[in-house]
């Protein structure tokens, strides 16, 4: 059985990064990037002013100084001929650029206006109120790194670049749920059947990491129905995610047929709590390079060894940056000391108000199972193995959610 750092190693010898496609910026939300990107022109494109005003030349700018008005400029409006002569004001607002010859930008709360004169109650320095072209940034300046995720800001950014189209690394996972006993969420389970939660929870933990998913429902224990899906996930995906029928039961028919179908599995088994019977296989073809991830049956199995493996294999696809999310705070408890497995426990994470310190209060642990527990966590606390019993208020590792 293997390390959980054994594992990781395993994950980055073996997966390489996807090769990276062009896609619109408007479809390439949650993907990531694969080129740095930079600015093709300043920012802002020219001198602009940022408040609601008057711009004038700051060596007018004393407090009671009256100042002619010249006229007006509005964002996105036709240019002011300019240039803005000694002795003159130009009414201006937001975003709109800076006439030649000005050099600071009075807020009209500032101001008293008579007429076509305007009154400065306060001096006013140069730069003032105002944006110098490049200010922000200057063409040719590196804007977003390879492996950077493009949320809401960095597609912002993207946009400000003039990057329509943009290289990305951006993972297809098929998810299939292997189990005879399951039944659609809709259904009612008849005796000896459940509801199908696995299939959600990893369809909403693969968006979240921005790859796309390919959803091949729930497949019943039937070597050759398994064989079929699991071999057309191979096909059509980068990553198949398979939840079920990973351990050595009667039933647990993945392993084998993984191997039937040409994969080589690198990970069979690993030492953690909860999630033992991970799987991490690669098959190499015409298409490249394939990887599988083998999730435990169990929920809260499954959660965990998502977090903690395939988080890490997809991180390894994208080339994505900062991949690895651990962190600590202290435990509001003592913990006793830990057993030969790593333990991902669910915890609660709060931030004390006083002291600023992260606080992690463990959940009742009620097995790999118990989703009732998961659904209030916003951690995982590490236990390493043969970690000692510390008292309440130690530091320990956590897995933020
Ligand atoms: P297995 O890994 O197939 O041996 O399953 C371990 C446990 O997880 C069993 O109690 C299964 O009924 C349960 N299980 C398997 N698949 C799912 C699923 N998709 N949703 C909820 N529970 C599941
Ligand atoms: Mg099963």
């Amino acid at each position: 059985m293997l390390t959980v750092q054994e594992s990781l190693a395993i994950v980055t010898r073996e997966a390489r990064p996807l090769v990276a496609t062009s896609l619109a910026l408007s479809r390439a939300a949650g993907a990531l990037l694969a080129e740095p990107l930079y600015m093709d022109i300043d920012s802002p494109p020219f001198d602009r002013a940022m408040v609601d005003g008057f711009a004038l030349l700051s060596a007018d700018a004393r407090a009671g100084a009256s100042l002619r008005i010249v006229g007006r400029q509005d964002a996105g409006g036709p240019l002011f001929p300019g240039p803005l002569l000694p002795g003159q004001a130009l009414g201006i607002n937001t975003g709109a650029p800076l006439p030649a010859g000005a050099d600071a930008v009075v807020m009209v709360e500032h101001t008293r206006v008579e007429g076509a004169t305007v009154m400065l109650q306060r001096p006013l320095a140069a730069g003032q109120g105002m944006q110098k072209r490049g200010a922000d940034a200057r063409a040719g300046q590196r804007i977003l790194e390879a492996g950077q995720t493009l949320h809401a800001a960095q597609m912002a950014l993207a946009a400000m670049a003039g990057a329509a189209q943009v290289a990305v690394r951006r993972a297809r996972v098929a998810i299939l749920t292997t189990g005879d006993e399951l039944v659609p969420i809709a259904a009612t389970p008849g005796p000896g059947q459940i509801r199908n939660s696995n299939g959600p929870m990893m369809a909403e933990l693969v968006r979240h990491t921005g790859a796309e998913v390919l959803d091949l429902g729930v497949v019943g224990d039937r070597e050759a129905d398994l064989r079929a899906m699991l071999e057309r996930g191979l096909a059509e995906a980068d990553l198949l995610l398979v939840s079920g029928g990973m351990s050595m039961g009667t039933r647990d028919l993945v392993p084998p047929l993984l191997t039937e179908l040409g994969v080589a599995i690198h990970i069979a088994k690993v030492r953690i709590k909860p999630g033992k019977p991970f799987i991490f296989g690669t098959r190499d073809g015409a298409s490249g390079r394939k990887y599988v991830a083998g999730l435990p049956g169990n929920p809260v199995s499954a959660f965990v060894t998502f977090h903690r493996f395939v988080r890490a294999i997809l991180g390894a696809l994208t080339g994505e940056r900062d991949v690895d999310r651990s962190s600590a705070g202290c435990t509001t408890v003592a913990l006793e000391a830990n057993g030969d497995r790593a333990f991902y426990r669910p915890c609660a994470v709060a931030v004390d108000a006083a002291t600023a310190r992260v606080q992690l209060t463990p959940l009742a642990w009620k097995g790999s199972a118990d989703l009732f527990t998961l659904g209030q966590a916003q951690g995982l606390l590490i236990r390493e193995p043969g970690a000692p019993a510390v008292e309440a208020g130690a530091v320990v590792p956590v897995l933020l959610l």
